[in-house]
Protein backbone atom coordinates (compact mmCIF):
# COMPACT_ATOMS: atom_id res chain seq x y z
CA UNK A 1 0.00 0.00 0.00
CA UNK A 2 1.25 3.11 -1.10
CA UNK A 3 2.59 5.63 1.73
CA UNK A 4 0.19 8.61 0.48
CA UNK A 5 -2.72 6.27 0.95
CA UNK A 6 -2.38 4.82 3.94
CA UNK A 7 -2.24 8.58 5.62
CA UNK A 8 -5.73 9.91 5.04
CA UNK A 9 -7.58 10.88 7.47
CA UNK A 10 -11.93 9.33 8.43
CA UNK A 11 -13.82 11.04 8.76
CA UNK A 12 -12.59 14.63 7.44
CA UNK A 13 -10.86 16.97 9.76
CA UNK A 14 -12.82 20.19 9.27
CA UNK A 15 -16.09 17.94 9.87
CA UNK A 16 -14.60 16.18 12.98
CA UNK A 17 -13.42 19.38 14.47
CA UNK A 18 -16.75 20.57 14.84
CA UNK A 19 -18.25 17.53 16.45
CA UNK A 20 -18.82 18.18 20.36
CA UNK A 21 -19.78 14.36 21.09
CA UNK A 22 -17.29 11.45 22.52
CA UNK A 23 -17.60 8.98 19.66
CA UNK A 24 -15.99 11.87 17.50
CA UNK A 25 -13.81 13.20 19.68
CA UNK A 26 -12.48 9.96 20.48
CA UNK A 27 -12.13 9.11 16.72
CA UNK A 28 -10.17 12.94 15.99
CA UNK A 29 -7.79 11.74 18.98
CA UNK A 30 -6.91 8.54 17.53
CA UNK A 31 -6.46 9.70 14.17
CA UNK A 32 -4.43 12.57 15.26
CA UNK A 33 -1.08 12.06 13.81
CA UNK A 34 -2.21 11.25 10.06
CA UNK A 35 -2.20 13.49 8.10
CA UNK A 36 -4.61 14.75 5.15
CA UNK A 37 -3.92 13.85 1.55
CA UNK A 38 -4.64 15.73 -1.99
CA UNK A 39 -7.44 12.92 -2.61
CA UNK A 40 -9.56 13.65 0.29
CA UNK A 41 -11.09 16.12 -1.21
CA UNK A 42 -12.77 13.93 -3.92
CA UNK A 43 -13.88 12.16 -0.99
CA UNK A 44 -14.84 14.92 1.47
CA UNK A 45 -16.38 17.79 -0.35
CA UNK A 46 -18.93 20.18 0.47
CA UNK A 47 -21.42 17.96 -1.23
CA UNK A 48 -20.34 14.54 -0.29
CA UNK A 49 -22.73 11.44 0.87
CA UNK A 50 -21.49 9.92 4.12
CA UNK A 51 -22.02 6.85 3.27
CA UNK A 52 -20.88 6.59 -0.55
CA UNK A 53 -17.66 8.28 0.54
CA UNK A 54 -16.91 5.73 3.58
CA UNK A 55 -16.80 3.05 0.72
CA UNK A 56 -15.26 5.58 -1.58
CA UNK A 57 -12.72 5.96 1.31
CA UNK A 58 -12.06 1.80 1.72
CA UNK A 59 -11.95 1.13 -1.68
CA UNK A 60 -8.90 3.19 -2.07
CA UNK A 61 -7.33 1.88 0.47
CA UNK A 62 -7.72 -1.63 -0.27
CA UNK A 63 -9.83 -2.28 3.10
CA UNK A 64 -13.12 -4.13 1.38
CA UNK A 65 -13.08 -7.61 2.21
CA UNK A 66 -12.14 -8.94 -1.78
CA UNK A 67 -11.98 -12.20 -2.52
CA UNK A 68 -8.15 -11.64 -2.99
CA UNK A 69 -7.98 -10.29 0.84
CA UNK A 70 -10.14 -13.03 2.59
CA UNK A 71 -7.63 -15.65 0.78
CA UNK A 72 -4.82 -14.10 2.37
CA UNK A 73 -7.18 -14.26 6.01
CA UNK A 74 -7.83 -18.12 5.36
CA UNK A 75 -11.25 -17.81 4.06
CA UNK A 76 -11.52 -18.67 0.99
CA UNK A 77 -14.76 -17.84 -1.40
CA UNK A 78 -15.42 -18.32 -5.33
CA UNK A 79 -12.46 -15.96 -6.19
CA UNK A 80 -14.19 -15.03 -9.35
CA UNK A 81 -15.27 -11.86 -10.10
CA UNK A 82 -19.17 -12.10 -9.61
CA UNK A 83 -19.83 -9.78 -12.42
CA UNK A 84 -17.55 -11.42 -15.47
CA UNK A 85 -17.05 -14.69 -13.48
CA UNK A 86 -13.41 -14.56 -15.42
CA UNK A 87 -10.83 -12.74 -13.89
CA UNK A 88 -10.12 -12.86 -10.21
CA UNK A 89 -12.29 -10.54 -7.63
CA UNK A 90 -9.48 -7.76 -6.57
CA UNK A 91 -9.97 -3.97 -6.02
CA UNK A 92 -8.28 -3.04 -9.12
CA UNK A 93 -10.83 -5.42 -11.02
CA UNK A 94 -14.10 -4.10 -9.48
CA UNK A 95 -13.20 -0.53 -9.55
CA UNK A 96 -13.04 -0.40 -12.56
CA UNK A 97 -10.96 -2.67 -14.64
CA UNK A 98 -14.17 -5.00 -14.69
CA UNK A 99 -16.26 -4.76 -18.31
CA UNK A 100 -19.38 -4.29 -15.55
CA UNK A 101 -18.26 -1.95 -13.10
CA UNK A 102 -16.54 0.36 -16.38
CA UNK A 103 -20.23 -0.06 -18.53
CA UNK A 104 -21.96 1.83 -15.70
CA UNK A 105 -19.55 4.30 -14.80
CA UNK A 106 -18.98 5.28 -18.40
CA UNK A 107 -22.99 5.69 -19.04
CA UNK A 108 -23.41 7.54 -16.23
CA UNK A 109 -20.31 10.28 -16.80
CA UNK A 110 -19.51 9.55 -20.72
CA UNK A 111 -16.64 11.45 -20.12
CA UNK A 112 -14.92 9.17 -18.71
CA UNK A 113 -14.55 6.62 -21.98
CA UNK A 114 -11.38 8.25 -22.96
CA UNK A 115 -9.05 5.98 -21.41
CA UNK A 116 -7.29 3.75 -23.46
CA UNK A 117 -6.40 1.29 -20.54
CA UNK A 118 -8.80 0.74 -18.19
CA UNK A 119 -8.50 3.23 -15.16
CA UNK A 120 -8.63 2.86 -11.28
CA UNK A 121 -10.29 4.81 -9.07
CA UNK A 122 -7.60 7.41 -8.00
CA UNK A 123 -7.16 7.96 -11.99
CA UNK A 124 -10.87 8.43 -12.09
CA UNK A 125 -10.71 11.12 -9.60
CA UNK A 126 -7.82 12.85 -10.91
CA UNK A 127 -9.04 12.80 -14.20
CA UNK A 128 -12.57 14.54 -13.32
CA UNK A 129 -10.11 16.87 -10.94
CA UNK A 130 -8.35 18.12 -14.14
CA UNK A 131 -11.30 19.05 -16.33
CA UNK A 132 -10.66 22.74 -17.22
CA UNK A 133 -14.18 23.70 -17.78
CA UNK A 134 -16.37 22.12 -14.86
CA UNK A 135 -16.84 24.84 -11.92
CA UNK A 136 -16.70 23.08 -8.38
CA UNK A 137 -20.00 22.46 -8.29
CA UNK A 138 -20.11 20.17 -11.67
CA UNK A 139 -16.83 18.63 -9.88
CA UNK A 140 -18.59 17.72 -6.98
CA UNK A 141 -21.65 16.35 -8.79
CA UNK A 142 -18.67 13.86 -10.72
CA UNK A 143 -16.87 13.02 -7.28
CA UNK A 144 -20.55 12.17 -5.95
CA UNK A 145 -21.14 10.17 -8.89
CA UNK A 146 -18.43 8.09 -8.54
CA UNK A 147 -18.44 7.66 -4.84
CA UNK A 148 -22.01 6.49 -5.62
CA UNK A 149 -21.11 4.33 -8.21
CA UNK A 150 -18.29 2.12 -5.91
CA UNK A 151 -20.90 1.90 -2.90
CA UNK A 152 -23.54 0.22 -5.75
CA UNK A 153 -20.92 -1.31 -7.04
CA UNK A 154 -20.00 -2.86 -3.77
CA UNK A 155 -23.77 -3.78 -2.54
CA UNK A 156 -24.15 -5.22 -5.83
CA UNK A 157 -21.08 -7.81 -5.61
CA UNK A 158 -22.09 -8.89 -2.12
CA UNK A 159 -25.93 -9.43 -3.00
CA UNK A 160 -24.60 -11.48 -5.54
CA UNK A 161 -22.24 -13.35 -3.17
CA UNK A 162 -24.64 -14.06 -0.04
CA UNK A 163 -28.15 -13.27 -1.37
CA UNK A 164 -28.03 -14.83 -4.42
CA UNK A 165 -29.68 -11.97 -5.70
CA UNK A 166 -28.86 -10.37 -9.36
CA UNK A 167 -29.37 -6.56 -10.96
CA UNK A 168 -28.58 -5.65 -14.42
CA UNK A 169 -25.87 -2.90 -15.46
CA UNK A 170 -28.95 -0.67 -16.63
CA UNK A 171 -31.10 -1.01 -13.24
CA UNK A 172 -28.20 -0.47 -11.51
CA UNK A 173 -27.25 2.43 -13.06
CA UNK A 174 -31.29 3.78 -13.42
CA UNK A 175 -30.68 2.77 -9.04
CA UNK A 176 -27.52 5.36 -8.87
CA UNK A 177 -28.73 8.05 -11.33
CA UNK A 178 -32.11 8.09 -8.87
CA UNK A 179 -30.00 8.09 -6.04
CA UNK A 180 -27.84 11.08 -7.31
CA UNK A 181 -31.13 13.09 -8.15
CA UNK A 182 -32.21 12.87 -4.90
CA UNK A 183 -29.23 14.38 -3.35
CA UNK A 184 -28.61 17.06 -5.91
CA UNK A 185 -32.63 18.86 -6.43
CA UNK A 186 -31.68 21.94 -4.24
CA UNK A 187 -28.30 22.47 -5.26
CA UNK A 188 -27.23 25.96 -6.03
CA UNK A 189 -26.95 25.67 -10.40
CA UNK A 190 -29.31 23.00 -11.19
CA UNK A 191 -30.01 24.27 -14.58
CA UNK A 192 -25.68 23.80 -15.38
CA UNK A 193 -25.98 20.42 -13.89
CA UNK A 194 -29.07 19.28 -16.24
CA UNK A 195 -26.55 20.37 -19.02
CA UNK A 196 -23.82 19.16 -18.07
CA UNK A 197 -24.92 15.47 -16.71
CA UNK A 198 -28.02 14.39 -19.14
CA UNK A 199 -27.27 11.07 -18.87
CA UNK A 200 -28.24 10.82 -14.78
CA UNK A 201 -30.38 13.90 -14.28
CA UNK A 202 -32.78 13.06 -17.75
CA UNK A 203 -35.33 10.36 -17.56
CA UNK A 204 -36.37 9.13 -21.02
CA UNK A 205 -36.33 12.05 -22.58
CA UNK A 206 -37.47 13.78 -19.42
CA UNK A 207 -35.62 16.49 -17.82
CA UNK A 208 -35.68 15.82 -14.18
CA UNK A 209 -37.01 18.48 -12.84
CA UNK A 210 -36.89 19.85 -9.15
CA UNK A 211 -39.44 19.96 -6.89
CA UNK A 212 -40.31 21.91 -3.25
ZN1 LIG B 1 -15.26 -8.76 -13.50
Amino acid sequence: MEESKREVIFPPKKKRDKEKDGVNIFIADYYSDLEDVSWSNYLWHKRYALRHSAYAWMAILGKLKTADILSTRGINIPAACPFCLEANETHNHLFFECDFSYSIIRTLLPRLEFFLMRPNILQLFDYVAGFQNFNEEEKSFCFLTLCGTIYYIWRERNNRRFSMSWKSPNTITALIAKDIKLKVYNWKNLGRLLNSFPAILSDGGQIFVATD
